[in-house]
């Protein structure tokens, strides 16, 4: 494709609350956001506060930025008109394949920048939690390509469940810390990291994984992750003559690779935009992560959002096959979108996102992550007419999945 235009990361009015694209002043997108954080960690979110925007909107940034996700990651990542697959499905289906990154999935995208962005904060040191090892490994590699030291909690059973990523995070230079308390899982990883932080204001930079967390992370992250949907609207151009679809499809965990695809066509209201989530072993099984679904609004990990809790607030332990969708909540951008109607929101169980897995792998030799594989899953429900473009953002590769679908597929 030709050689891109290097865009702002920032639109030119960022202080009011603008269509769905910009949170207010203080992180609200519609009902949902904000800052709720303790008090000892006030001087590290109000510093990214105050400077992100201004960071981000810097052109030697934004070059900074556009060569590494050029020649580090492997940017633009295709486009790519799935026949076999359209054919099936009775629509011209477009895979945005982020599975070429480099590290195999979106993650990377936000990692980078923040990065850049810690460098240019004077941090010396990152610290990261990481729940299946994904956003542990994306932050451990550009740690090591910025000879920064890189600290990342994971939790004790996670450490012992996810070997293969543990190993990638430890050749790449990073420290992985057990968090030994509660259930030895992701939550409790977090809290380490924010002790951490609320130990080390000074020198230390907090690289959240998706678009969650305290203002400004979810529209910081959305922001890096935006350069998805900026090239969909330019390859689309190219290949169809127009730079919109009719359907944006994504899976959401936290909700980042959705955010990416979806930002530039957020205020086109002729797009639509589908979220999936993980349904578990079914939405209503007590073993789900379909947010939306199931939550009411609450406040977790630093955001008002929508969560799956109790009637007395505790957070619901969530279930999903896959380690990306495994989360009780989704980021405030999409609870807006939720509530507002903007966003249509399905989801798939496990059982449907391995059938699509195997599905598309046979149909278009392109093995999916199993996040990925509920995307594909609503391409069965929804119903297109002949010529939809429907863009689906193949959000990772399927290798990390591999001893699942060994599983799923039984002996020879
Ligand atoms: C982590 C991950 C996800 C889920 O995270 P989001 O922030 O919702 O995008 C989805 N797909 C893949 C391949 C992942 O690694």
């Amino acid at each position: 494709m030709s050689t891109m235009d290097v865009h702002p990361l920032i639109g030119s009015s960022t202080k009011v609350a603008q269509g769905y694209t910009h949170p207010n002043d203080y992180g609200y997108y519609g009902d949902f956001g904000g800052a709720y954080i303790p008090e000892m960690l006030h001087r590290n979110v109000e510093e990214l506060q105050a400077q992100y925007l201004e960071i981000m909107s810097d052109p030697a940034f934004n070059k900074a930025f556009r060569d590494l996700l050029k020649d580090f990651v492997g940017r633009p990542t295709p486009l790519f008109l799935a026949t076999r697959l359209s054919q099936q499905v009775g629509a011209n289906v477009y895979l945005k394949r982020e599975d070429l990154c480099h590290t195999g999935a979106h993650k990377i995208n936000n990692t980078i920048g923040q990065i850049l962005l810690a460098e240019r904060l004077g941090k010396k040191r990152i610290i990261a939690e990481t729940g299946a090892g994904q956003h542990g490994v994306a932050t451990a590699t550009v740690c090591a390509l910025k000879g920064i030291e890189c600290i990342v909690y994971m939790g004790e059973k996670d450490i012992e469940r996810q070997a293969p990523n543990v190993a990638r995070m430890r050749m790449l230079g990073a420290k992985v810390v057990p968090a030994t308390s509660g259930s030895k899982t992701l939550k409790d990883a977090t809290n380490e990291a924010i002790r951490d932080w609320i130990n080390n204001p000074n020198d230390t930079h907090y690289i959240i994984g998706s678009v969650v967390g305290p203002h400004p992370y979810p529209d910081m992250v959305a922001r890096f992750q935006s350069v998805i949907s900026e090239e969909t609207r330019i390859q689309l151009k190219e290949q169809t003559g127009s730079e919109l679809p009719n359907y944006v499809i994504a899976c959401v965990g936290g909700g980042s690779n959705a955010a990416g695809a979806f930002y530039h066509f957020l205020d086109e209201l002729s797009v639509k935009l589908v979220a999936v989530e993980a349904a578990g072993h079914g939405v209503h099984s007590g073993m789900s992560a379909a947010t939306t679904a199931l939550g009411k609004p609450g406040i977790l990990h630093g955001s008002k959002s929508i969560l799956m809790q109790t009637e007395d607030g505790q957070v619901v332990e969530p279930h999903s096959i896959s380690a990306g969708l495994d989360y009780p909540g989704i980021g405030p951008l999409h609870a807006h979108l939720f509530a507002s109607g903007r966003g249509i929101f399905m989801s798939a169980t496990d059982e449907e996102a391995l059938r699509s897995a195997f599905e598309v792998s046979k149909l278009e030799g392109i093995i999916p992550a199993l996040e990925t594989a509920h995307a594909f899953s609503a391409l069965k429900e929804l119903k297109f007419n002949a010529n939809d473009t429907v863009v689906l953002c193949l959000s990772g590769r399927g290798d990390k999945d591999l001893a699942t679908y060994m599983n799923a597929m039984g002996p020879q």
